[in-house]
């Protein structure tokens, strides 16, 4: 019952988890795009576990290749040679451009990308690494130190060597308006730019030049790094070239960039397999997580095997990482992705479900701003008439509603304001369709 799990939640269970919703939600069944409370109730679940869910709760083929692997081999270590790692590092690996042809398999996103920051570290021998204002890379004690959202960053000293930059949030951001996109990408606002550097890609490329001049001292980088598309901050797009600059000026300054694609990646921007290839430049170093395993805890660092070669200045080692069974799920996801055109369905609802959007923004001015590309989508709620976020009473409610009504959705931002819509990428145009009449019904009835 309701009574017995929320006992045992409050009393035993990590008291700083949140929940969405004024009443708990007690889950108890997935299938595809769907979820199913304990009284049987359906839900279309456009969060997919924290954008994790990448091709469906429960895919028969993936339940198929976990439940093979364990009856045939459940786990040895990567000490051995064991054909399924094999196998997966080739295919993950071919779906990498350039050099970016080694591996590292671990178990989650903090893992990933705390590797990449000894592997930069190893690599360059420096120390400095930076990031974004807004950016989530992980909650591991190294990970808080690029992480700016939540962090503990009030109560306990950060480790050192960690620098952050204004991420280029073209709504919000001190600079925003004169705003860039991608001429593939639906906006409610008006691109001001004529060229792939605007007004606004040059301001905040200029905040990180700023960072190179008077905070790190020369020669001393070892990594910039970012996320393609912000998530967790609020599904924030870069305005167009920032990224590139930002890669040429680190390597400029002795340093690797970074592209976090635990979001991002697989797919899910609809036009490219990885985030950063809609911005036209190759990252030293590649982080992946969350739909990489649908679920299951899988996660990869992808780099050049000139970098690669700097974690054999020591051992270094991972118990669970590369285990058969993750291997089996990461090989189905990818064939998953490939049959069942995953990422072109991500570009084609995605697309739509942008625009439909796009257009409840012009009928209500709560919706401050929507953006997002491909089934990484984000609504921006605000007090009408300003960029205030919306009070946090009034957002709580329309989150009841649309989870009475069947609909799951996200939030982020750095003040808790921006629906989050990432849902397990076999979304359909109908889905997308119920979606915008049930947001458009929580609208009206506030
Ligand atoms: N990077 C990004 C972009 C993320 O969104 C997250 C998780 N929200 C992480 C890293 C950390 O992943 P994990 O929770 O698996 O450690």
């Amino acid at each position: 019952s309701y009574e017995k799990l929320q006992n045992i939640r409050q009393s035993r269970l990590n008291p700083a988890l949140a929940t969405y919703y004024s009443k708990p939600l007690a889950l108890h069944q997935g299938y595809k795009q769907w979820l199913f409370d304990i009284n049987g109730k359906r839900y279309l679940d456009l969060l997919g576990g924290i954008c994790t869910v990448s091709v469906g709760h429960c895919h028969p083929k993936i339940t198929a290749a976990v439940n093979s692997q364990m009856d045939t081999l459940g786990h040895v270590s990567n000490i051995y040679y064991h054909p399924k790692l094999h196998e997966y590092a080739e295919r993950l690996t071919d779906k990498m451009p350039g050099e970016l042809k080694v591996v590292y398999l671990v178990n989650s996103g903090s893992e990933a990308n705390d590797l990449a920051i000894l592997l930069a570290r190893l690599y360059t021998n420096n120390f400095e690494v930076l990031s974004l204002t807004n950016c989530y890379h992980g909650m591991s004690p190294q990970t808080m130190g690029l992480t700016s959202l939540g962090a503990y960053k009030y109560c306990i000293p950060q480790p050192p060597g960690h620098h952050h930059v204004m991420n280029p949030d073209v709504y919000r951001g001190i600079w925003g308006g004169a705003n860039c996109r991608d001429s593939t990408v639906q906006t409610t606002r008006t691109c001001n730019c004529s060229s792939n550097f605007c007004e606004a890609s040059d301001k905040y490329f200029d905040q990180v030049a700023i960072q190179f001049d008077h905070n790190i001292p020369k020669g001393h980088v070892a990594g910039f790094f970012a996320e393609s598309i912000q998530g967790l901050g609020g599904i924030i797009q870069f305005p167009k070239g920032y990224l590139k600059r930002v890669y040429e000026l680190v390597k400029k300054n002795g340093g690797v960039f970074i592209s976090d694609e635990v979001q991002a990646g697989f797919g899910r921007t609809g036009d490219n397999f990885w985030g950063f290839q809609g911005h036209d430049f190759t990252p030293d170093i590649v982080t992946m997580a969350k739909g990489i395993g649908n679920g299951y805890p899988l996660a990869a660092v992808v780099t050049t095997p000139d970098i690669a070669k700097a974690l054999t200045k020591a051992s270094h080692f991972n118990t669970f990482g590369g285990n058969p069974v993750a291997c089996s799920v990461g090989i189905s996801v990818l064939d998953i992705i490939e049959e069942e055109k995953l990422q072109e369905n991500s570009k084609l609802v995605g697309t739509h479900l942008l625009s439909e959007l796009a257009k409840l923004r012009s009928e209500f001015p709560i919706i401050g701003d929507v953006r997002g590309k491909g089934l990484m989508i984000g609504i921006e709620m605000v007090n009408p008439g300003t960029k205030e976020p919306l009070q946090s009473k009034k957002f709580l409610k329309f989150f009841d509603t649309c989870m009475n009504l069947g609909v799951l959705l996200g939030k982020g931002g750095v003040y808790g304001n921006i629906i989050r819509i990432q849902p397990p990428m076999c979304i359909t145009k109908e889905d997308a369709d119920f979606t915008v009449a049930v947001i458009k019904h929580a609208l009206q009835s506030d």
